[in-house]
């Protein structure tokens, strides 16, 4: 990458959670971070929190327009898009039975064809460069698990790694690599409404018995942005502390027996 400028990174969904611990751990290394969510004082509030030539900016990931102006505006601050993060996500939790039209398309629209915008904004000035990293937050909720109420998030997630698989090889020949990370249950803002028995619940099956920090998301993206990533597109880690590994919960009982 070039030595008379930082790498820059744009990081959706940075102001809380997983992203604002994703781009806390590119401001560390060195990136200059480009903060976005709908709100603009969260995301300034949260660039002047990091440093390090990060700033914030306001955009809807569903959006066309808003996607294309985050795009333009990472390229006129910080004269290039090294590192797009595209890790906006909502999870409403609603069951089959009330789920609505509206319900479906609100969470695809945010977490996949979010994704899709967020990628297709940033592919002019990657390809334009001849390279770029794209780090997608998956989950592996729909992947590999299901949880009652999110049959549609299940979907979005799952669906960010089909487009992922075609993404990667449409974009190999320009040096983009696109990867997905998949976190298991991470201690997040976006938790906070779930209560203390579903947390608890979820450390009960997890064989670290704990649930994850937004750090060890970070690392896993780092990872996929590095040059020890280089030649890997189209693939995913699974960050769970071991969650999709028991079978059953059996297998859990056993670990203390
Ligand atoms: P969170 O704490 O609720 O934060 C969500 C972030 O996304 C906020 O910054 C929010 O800001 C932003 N956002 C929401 N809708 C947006 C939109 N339309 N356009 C732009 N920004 C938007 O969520 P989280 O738990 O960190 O989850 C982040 C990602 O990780 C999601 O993709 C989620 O599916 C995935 N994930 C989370 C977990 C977990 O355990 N937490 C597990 C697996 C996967 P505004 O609302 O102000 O826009």
């Amino acid at each position: 990458m070039n030595a008379e400028r930082p790498r820059s990174v744009i990081v959706t969904g940075g102001t809380k959670g997983i992203g604002k611990g994703i781009a806390k751990g590119f401001a560390d290394a060195g990136y200059a971070v480009l903060v976005v969510s709908r709100n603009a004082a969260e995301a300034d509030a949260v660039a002047k929190e990091l440093g390090g030539g990060a700033t914030g900016f306001a955009a809807d990931v569903a959006d066309t327009d808003s996607t294309k102006a985050m795009a333009e505006a990472a390229l006129e601050r910080y004269g290039a898009i090294d590192v797009l993060c595209a890790n906006a996500g909502i999870f409403p939790a609603v069951k089959l039975g009330d789920m609505t039209a509206a319900d479906f398309d609100h969470v695809i629209g945010v977490n996949l064809k979010g994704t899709f915008l967020s990628v297709s904004a940033v592919l002019p000035a990657m390809k334009a460069a001849g390279k770029g990293r794209i780090v997608l937050t998956s989950s592996i909720t729909g992947p590999i698990t299901g949880f009652p109420g999110w049959a549609h998030y299940g979907a979005s997630k799952a669906g960010q790694l089909g487009f992922m698989r075609t993404a990667a090889i449409e974009l190999a020949p320009f040096a983009i690599t696109v990867n997905a990370v998949m976190p298991g249950n991470i201690m997040t803002e976006g938790l906070d409404g779930m209560g203390q028995d579903y947390i608890d619940g979820m450390c009960a099956s997890i064989p670290m018995r704990r649930l994850g920090v937004v750090a060890d998301i970070a690392g896993a993206a780092l990872y996929f942005a590095s040059d020890a990533a280089n030649y890997v597109t189209g693939q995913t880690i699974v960050v769970d502390g071991g969650q999709v590994l028991p079978e059953g919960a059996g297998a859990m009982a056993a670990m203390d027996g």
